[in-house]
């Protein structure tokens, strides 16, 4: 099939979600962060618990362990990341933004893109977040990667009428989920196709 181009294509699509993405988070700050700091801070911000470790962050960023682990360390010693032991078993590590990471994403370039897309209607806002949804599976898929989402569309996802206790529960950890845990990056994501677009409590939005 011969490639559609021109200014309705995919490649011209393709080539308008790359530079929004690089030209919205230019970080023209005194001391810029590199976009790979800036998607590690992000990332730790948005993850579930259980996902906020290097490797988690090397699946969200499509990139190895090592690399991961070289970036969380930075953000470490710029103050902008702590580790934090888990309260159950007091072994395994996470990572969470420090009081300085967090003022630092107060001043995150994309809130830019942010502030564009607010002036979208929430139907054409949900209709993109569908579409990049999507594309984000397709191109995790072509590549064997991991593709991570919230609870509102996984599989593992137990309605909250399904349980007991009156909470909605991931089947995945055994977990009840908090609503804060709802809108939270999941390493252990799974897509359900006939949940897109429907909220993690299990209506639509
Ligand atoms: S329901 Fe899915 S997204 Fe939510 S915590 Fe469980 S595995 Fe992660």
């Amino acid at each position: 099939m011969m490639q559609k181009t021109g200014p309705a294509s995919p490649q011209c699509a393709a080539d308008m979600l790359f530079h929004l993405a690089r030209s919205a988070g230019q970080d023209d700050s005194a001391t810029p962060l590199t976009p790979a700091q800036w998607a590690a801070l992000r990332f730790f911000a948005r993850a579930s618990r259980p996902s906020r470790t290097p490797s988690g962050f090397a699946s969200f960023h499509a990139t190895t362990r090592g690399t991961a682990s070289q970036t969380v360390k930075s953000l470490e010693r710029l103050g902008l990341l702590a580790r934090v032991r888990a309260p159950q078993d007091g072994r395994s590590v996470s990572f969470e933004p420090t009081e300085a990471g967090r003022d630092r994403l107060s001043r995150d370039p994309m809130r830019r893109l942010e502030a564009a897309l607010g002036r979208l209607s929430e139907g054409d806002v949900r209709r993109l977040c569908e579409v990049l949804q999507a594309s984000m599976e397709a191109v995790a898929g072509a590549q064997e990667a991991a593709v991570l989402g919230t609870c509102g569309d996984c599989r593992n996802l137990t309605p909250a009428e399904d349980t007991e206790g009156g909470l909605p529960g991931c089947a995945c950890t055994g977990d009840r989920l908090a609503p804060a845990d709802f809108d939270r990056l999941c390493v252990r994501y799974a897509p359900d196709p006939s949940r897109l677009g429907k909220t993690a409590r299990g209506g639509h939005e």
